[in-house]
């Protein structure tokens, strides 16, 4: 379970995130929803501790991310445990983010071989299996430049699950792609979904959460407005702000 309690983060005097709870069961989808500057991507940012936190705390199955407790107060994690942590947490981008000078096989099997140090046959027999399941099977040897954009996310996402990671969080994955491209990406995290992946996605695609999402949860002005099963969040929203959000979105 991914558990989020009481998070405050600021930058310089801007206050981004104000007191942000939220709990993530294992095997459940999350979706995200919530405008611009709301604080979204920084929530995402806080639990892989690419952030660090001015109040409250994260932890993954009972483990702290980024700290470790002394009586009542929180220190920092050494980058070296940091990174460690991060091998348990995939992390999907919007713009992709492979490695343009590796193979898609490359891309995939670098953080099992360089951060797990699995041998290097099995991580390349994972990788092709990986590759199967997001429907790549022949691309391989391609490079990033040579595929689509949805074809490039969906390496993204089988370079995450190739740590076999505890949760997955994706940070809107089909807002950088062509309007045709985004089902196949979708489809991809269905499946997932399918299988108990947990997963925490930020997006706009509202037809994504109500089919796939456990939890819905809407996020404003940094703190979590309101939160429960899609059948109540987007179709009998109880707060103002997430009626006029999706009033604009739907
Ligand atoms: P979007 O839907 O546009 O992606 P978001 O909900 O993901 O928005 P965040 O990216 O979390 O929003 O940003 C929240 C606020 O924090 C914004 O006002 C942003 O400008 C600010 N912010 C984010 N990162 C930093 C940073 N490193 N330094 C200063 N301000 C930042
Ligand atoms: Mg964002």
């Amino acid at each position: 379970m991914v558990d989020v309690r009481g998070v405050h983060k600021s930058f310089g005097p801007l206050e981004v995130l104000r007191g942000v709870d939220l709990q993530v069961r294992t095997g459940e989808v999350t979706v995200i929803l919530g405008p611009s500057g709301s604080g979204k991507s920084t929530l995402l940012r806080s639990i892989n501790h690419l952030e660090k936190l001015n109040r409250g705390y994260i932890s993954i199955d009972g483990e702290l991310i980024g700290y470790r407790r002394a009586g009542s107060k929180l220190h920092e994690l050494k980058e070296r445990e940091v990174l460690r942590q991060r091998t348990h947490i995939g992390f999907v981008f919007q713009n992709f983010n492979l490695f343009p000078h590796l193979t898609v096989l490359d891309n995939i099997i670098e953080a099992p071989v360089s951060a797990l140090r699995r041998p290097r046959q099995e991580a390349v027999q994972q990788a092709e299996r990986l590759l199967a399941r997001v429907g790549l099977a022949d691309k391989a040897d391609a490079y990033p430049r040579q595929l689509s954009g949805g074809q490039q996310q969906r390496v993204a996402i089988a370079r995450a699950l190739a740590l076999e990671p505890k949760v997955l969080l994706f940070d809107e994955p089909t807002s950088a792609l062509d309007p045709e491209l985004v089902g196949e990406v979708l489809d991809v995290i269905k499946d997932l979904a399918r299988t108990g992946t947990t997963m925490i996605v930020v997006t706009h695609e509202v037809g994504f959460a109500r089919e796939v999402a456990d939890t819905v949860v809407f996020m404003d002005g940094g703190v979590v407005v309101e939160q429960g099963p899609p059948s109540e969040v987007l179709d009998r929203p109880r707060h103002e702000r997430t009626r006029a959000f999706l009033s604009k979105v739907l």
